[in-house]
C-alpha cells in the first residue's frame, strides 16, 4: 500500500479541499453545459466543451465513433489496473422555467436530471486526478457518455470497448448521480439492487366500430382497455411476490374520436419496472395474459409489443462497502446513507455494472433552505441543483481512482 494514497482523513480532506479549489472551473462547465443542453446521442456542442475542458491535461483522449462520447485515460506513475468513472452528457426535452440567469437557451430541451452538473463533476476529477499521478498504481478511464435519457449511450460506449480503453478490461467503475431530493452534500449507496429495470409495452385492441347508441351491434374496445388498466394492477399484487417490487404503470390510453361513436381501435402504453430479472420476465408474461384473456373476452384482437428497455442496476457489494467506508472519512459519518430499498428509476449505467464490479452513488443537491421533500425533483421544468454539492462529486470520484488504485 502506497502510503500516499488517500487512506488517512487528513489525505482525504486534502482532497476535498483541491476540489474546491478547481470549483470555478466546475461551476463553469456546468452553466456553458446548462445554457445549451443537447439531448440524445449525438451531442456535438457538448462533446466540444469537454474537449475544451481536458485541453492541456496529460489524457489519451478518444472521441465515439457511433456517438459523441468522449474516452479519456489517464497513466498513473505506477503500473497497475485500471478503473473507470462516468459522467452522462445529455438533457431532456423540456421547456426550462427556472428563471436562473444560466438557463437553457434552446427551447424545449433541459438539463433537468443534472447531468450537465456529471460532466462538470467528471472533468474536474479529471485535472485534480492528473496531479496526483505520483500516487496512481494503474489507469483511469474518463467515461463521457452521451444518450443516458432512453437512448442506451452506455451500451454504444460498451460496444465501443470503452472497459477496454486502457488496454485492458477495467477492474471496477463508479458513477454518481445529482438528487435535488435529498440534502445538499449527502451521498448515498446500496449494495447490491440499487436501480429497476424499465421495459415498454404497447397494447393495440382491434373491436368493430359501431354507433353509440347501440353497442350490441359492435364490438367496443373501450371498456376492454378499461378492464386491462385495472386489471394489470391486480396482476401486480397477485402474481408479485411483495418483498420483489415491481410497478406497472399505463401511462397512455387513447381510443375514439367523439361521445357517440363506438371506435374500432383502443391502445394503451406502459411501463413496467422490477428490480430482479426473473420478476422482469414474469410480468411481461403475465401482461400478455391477461391482456389476451379480456381481449377474447370482449371478441377483440389484440397485438402487445415489448420495449426492453434497461436492465436492473446491480452494484457490487464489496466496491460499495469501500466506497462507503472512504466516503464517510470524505465527506463525514452523518453524510453518507446507506439506501434501505431500490430505487424505481432506471439508469443505464447498469450496461457497465453488468460487464465489471463497480458502484454508483447518489449525491443529494437540493439547495439550502429548501425542504428536499417539497423541492421540484429531477426532470422538473422547476429543478435546482445546489452547486456547493459539486466539489463533494468530484473528490469522490478522485477518492475513489486513487482508492482503487494505491
Ligand atoms: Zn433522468
Ligand atoms: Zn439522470
Amino acid at each position: 500500500m502506497a502510503p500516499t494514497a488517500p487512506a488517512t482523513d487528513e489525505a482525504l480532506a486534502e482532497l476535498l479541499a483541491e476540489a474546491k479549489t478547481l470549483q470555478p472551473k466546475t461551476i463553469a462547465l456546468r452553466r456553458r453545459l446548462h445554457r445549451r443542453p443537447e439531448q440524445g446521442l449525438q451531442l456535438p456542442g457538448t462533446q466540444a466543451a469537454i474537449l475544451h475542458a481536458l485541453e492541456g491535461l496529460p489524457l489519451e483522449i478518444h472521441r465515439g465513433t457511433t456517438t459523441s462520447s468522449v474516452t479519456a485515460v489517464l497513466r498513473g506513475n505506477k503500473p497497475g489496473p485500471a478503473v473507470l468513472l462516468r459522467g452522462d452528457m445529455d438533457a431532456l426535452p423540456l421547456h426550462e422555467d427556472t428563471g436562473d440567469d444560466f438557463a437553457s437557451e434552446i427551447p424545449g430541451t433541459m438539463h433537468a436530471c443534472g447531468h450537465d452538473t456529471h460532466v462538470a463533476m467528471l472533468a474536474s476529477a479529471a485535472r485534480l486526478l492528473s496531479t496526483h499521478t505520483d500516487e496512481l498504481a494503474g489507469s483511469v478511464v474518463f467515461m463521457f457518455q452521451p444518450g443516458e435519457e432512453g437512448y442506451s449511450g452506455a451500451r454504444y460506449m460498451v460496444d465501443e470497448g470503452v472497459l477496454d480503453a486502457a488496454g485492458e478490461r477495467v477492474r471496477t467503475a463508479f458513477g454518481i448521480h445529482v438528487d435535488a431530493g435529498s440534502p445538499s452534500g449527502i451521498t448515498a449507496v446500496r449494495a447490491g439492487t440499487l436501480m429497476a429495470s424499465a421495459d415498454s409495452f404497447t397494447v393495440r385492441l382491434t373491436g368493430r366500430s359501431g354507433h353509440g347508441a347501440m353497442p350490441h351491434t359492435a364490438l367496443d374496445p373501450v371498456p376492454a382497455a378499461a378492464e386491462m388498466v385495472g386489471a394489470l394492477q391486480t396482476m401486480v399484487t397477485r402474481r408479485v411476490d411483495i418483498a420483489d417490487p415491481a410497478v406497472v404503470t399505463v401511462g397512455r390510453i387513447a381510443a375514439g374520436t367523439t361521445s357517440n361513436i363506438i371506435p374500432e381501435t383502443a391502445e394503451l402504453e406502459g411501463t413496467i419496472r422490477a428490480v430482479s430479472e426473473p420478476t422482469r420476465r414474469l410480468l411481461q408474461q403475465q401482461l400478455e395474459t391477461v391482456c389476451s384473456g379480456i381481449a377474447a373476452a370482449h371478441d377483440c384482437e389484440i397485438t402487445i409489443e415489448f420495449g426492453t428497455g434497461y436492465p436492473v442496476t446491480v452494484t457490487d457489494p464489496d466496491v460499495t462497502d469501500r466506497v462507503a467506508q472512504w466516503a464517510g472519512k470524505l465527506l463525514g459519518e452523518d453524510h453518507v446513507l446507506r439506501l434501505p430499498t431500490p430505487i424505481m428509476g432506471a439508469e443505464d449505467f447498469s450496461y457497465v455494472l453488468r460487464e465489471v464490479p463497480g458502484t454508483f452513488a447518489f449525491l443529494g443537491a437540493c439547495p439550502p433552505g429548501n425542504d428536499p421533500a417539497q423541492a421540484a425533483p429531477n426532470h422538473s421544468n422547476r429543478v435546482h441543483y445546489d452547486e456547493a454539492a459539486l466539489p463533494r462529486g468530484v473528490a469522490m470520484h478522485a477518492a475513489f481512482a486513487l482508492h482503487e488504485l494505491r
